[in-house]
């Protein structure tokens, strides 16, 4: 593990974020999995801009503190669609759920904490259709389309991830959560 490729520091946590209505609001009790900054195509359209920067983050994770956003089933490049999380009356997006992922791990836009500036991406990926006057920081690794998990999350995140696999295999033992 290189230095420099960890999560932010988890001393900074929680963090809370919200919609632009301040109807739904959450807070994410840790620090994230891992920042994606994706510049794919689709990410470009849904956002209307150049990409998107999510915080994958354990579901169980993510306080609800306001309303309940409401899930928005939203084609995916993958074709099995992509949940978006919106503000009922505002309709802005807070968080998404992925089909390859599963609803145990939200990608939190970025965008909606209130000091968006604490997360920045922990890889670019899908850079094949990065528009051209994006230019990357050499000091973040980039891909031109995905990447294997194992190989770029730290540690501490595989871990995590490791427990969530259990835990939806049925647990290895405790109460699992609600
Ligand atoms: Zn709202
Ligand atoms: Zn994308």
């Amino acid at each position: 593990m290189s230095k420099g490729a960890a999560v932010s520091s988890s001393a900074a946590f929680p963090v809370e974020g919200g919609c632009a209505c301040r109807a739904v609001r959450y807070r994410l009790e840790s620090g994230p999995l891992f920042v994606h900054c994706c510049h794919c195509r689709w990410c470009q359209r849904e956002s209307g801009a150049s990409f998107a920067l999510n915080a994958l983050i354990e579901a169980d994770r993510v306080t609800l503190l306001g309303d309940e956003p409401e899930v928005v089933l939203t084609p995916s490049q993958s074709g099995k669609g992509q949940k978006i999380a919106r503000c009922p009356k505002c309709r802005v997006a807070v968080w998404s759920n992925y089909a390859g992922a599963g609803d145990a791990i939200r990608f939190v836009r970025v965008g909606t904490l209130d000091a968006p500036d604490r997360l920045k991406p922990d890889i670019h990926i899908f850079t094949s259709s990065k528009q051209p006057w994006v230019v990357l920081s050499p000091d973040v690794p980039a891909v031109p389309e995905f990447y294997r998990i194992g190989e770029r999350w730290p540690e501490e995140s595989l871990q995590r991830r490791r427990a969530l696999v259990a835990a939806a295999a049925g647990g290895p033992s405790g109460s699992g959560g609600g």
